[in-house]
C-alpha cells in the first residue's frame, strides 16, 4: 500500500506553502491534508479544549479537496491520528511555513508543534519552514523548499526512520541551497521591541516588533541559525523532553527541605 502522509501547517489551509508541499509529496504516496482554517502562527502547541472541533472539506485554488478544522495545528494532527485519517499516517509533515523557525524561537512555532505532535504519536515527523523576507513584494520559492522536503521524506520512508519521539525541524534558506547541515538549535534570532501608539479611537496599543539577524552569530557555527544564514538547509532533531538533566543533582537538596 502507498504510504499515507498527513500534511498540515500553521498558516492555514490557503497558504501557498501547504499547496506546494501537497503537490510535491503526492509523488511519494497518498497525501491527506487536515489544516487549520485560520492562521495559527506562533500558536505554539495550543490545544482547543473549550469548544467543539469541526472538520469540513474545502477546495484549494487548484481544485483539489482538503480537510479543514477550526482547531490548532496540534489539534489537526491529533484529529487525524485519533481516527479521522483513513489509516495511521506513515509520516507527518507540517509546512511549508512562511518564515524560518530557528533557535530559541522554535517553542513559539505552530509548525514545529504540529511535527512534535506527530512525533509524540510515534510517527516520523517533519516541520518545514522557508526563510522569507516578509516584504509585500516578495514571492517565496515554495517549490524549491517542497523539493527539499520531498528528498527528506523519501529517505525517511525508505527505511531510514527518525528515532522514536523525535521530529526533524527543517529550515530552507532563501535562494538555491548549498546542501544540508544537521544542526543544534541556536540562540535568539529576533530582537524584541515594543511599539506603542494610539489607535484611531485614542486608546493605547502595543505591538511586538523586532528585527531578524542577518549574519551568523559568533560561536554558533554548528547551529540552525548559522546554517540557514550561510545558505544551507538546516535539519535539527528535536524532542519534547525539556528536562534540564544537568540541574537534577544540583537541585537534589530541595528534597531535604521539611514541609
Ligand atoms: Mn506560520
Amino acid at each position: 500500500m502507498a504510504p499515507l502522509i498527513l500534511l498540515t501547517n500553521d498558516d492555514g489551509y490557503l497558504s501557498p506553502g501547504l499547496h506546494a508541499l501537497r503537490r510535491m509529496l503526492s509523488e511519494l504516496g497518498e497525501v491527506w491534508v487536515l489544516a487549520p482554517e485560520k492562521n495559527w502562527s506562533a500558536a505554539s502547541r495550543t490545544r482547543v479544549f473549550h469548544k467543539p472541533l469541526r472538520v469540513y472539506s474545502a477546495q484549494l485554488p487548484d481544485g483539489s479537496l482538503v480537510h479543514v478544522s477550526n482547531g490548532s495545528p496540534s489539534d489537526c494532527v491529533l484529529l487525524a491520528v485519533l481516527g479521522l485519517a483513513p489509516r495511521r499516517p506513515d509520516l507527518v509533515v507540517a509546512g511549508i511555513n512562511a518564515g524560518a523557525n530557528l533557535g530559541r524561537d522554535v517553542t513559539y512555532s505552530g509548525t514545529v508543534s504540529a511535527a512534535m505532535e506527530g512525533a509524540q504519536a510515534g510517527i516520523p515527523s517533519l516541520a518545514v519552514s522557508l526563510d522569507v523576507t516578509g516584504e509585500p513584494e516578495e514571492s517565496p520559492d515554495y517549490e524549491q523548499a517542497a523539493r527539499v522536503a520531498l528528498r527528506l521524506a523519501q529517505e525517511i520512508l525508505r527505511n531510514r526512520p527518525i528515532p522514536s519521539g523525535i521530529c526533524l525541524n527543517v529550515n530552507v534558506p532563501r535562494g538555491v541551497p548549498k546542501g544540508i547541515k544537521v544542526t543544534r538549535l541556536g540562540g535568539k534570532i529576533w530582537t524584541e521591541e515594543l511599539v506603542r501608539g494610539k489607535d484611531p479611537r485614542g486608546r493605547d496599543f502595543f505591538w511586538f516588533a523586532g528585527e531578524m539577524q542577518i549574519t551568523p552569530p559568533e560561536g554558533e557555527e554548528d547551529t540552525d541559525i548559522s546554517a540557514v544564514l550561510s545558505g544551507y538547509v538546516s535539519v535539527t532533531p528535536l524532542h519534547l523532553d525539556l528536562t534540564a538533566y544537568e540541574a537534577l543533582e544540583p537541585l537534589r537538596f530541595l528534597e531535604e527541605l521539611r514541609l
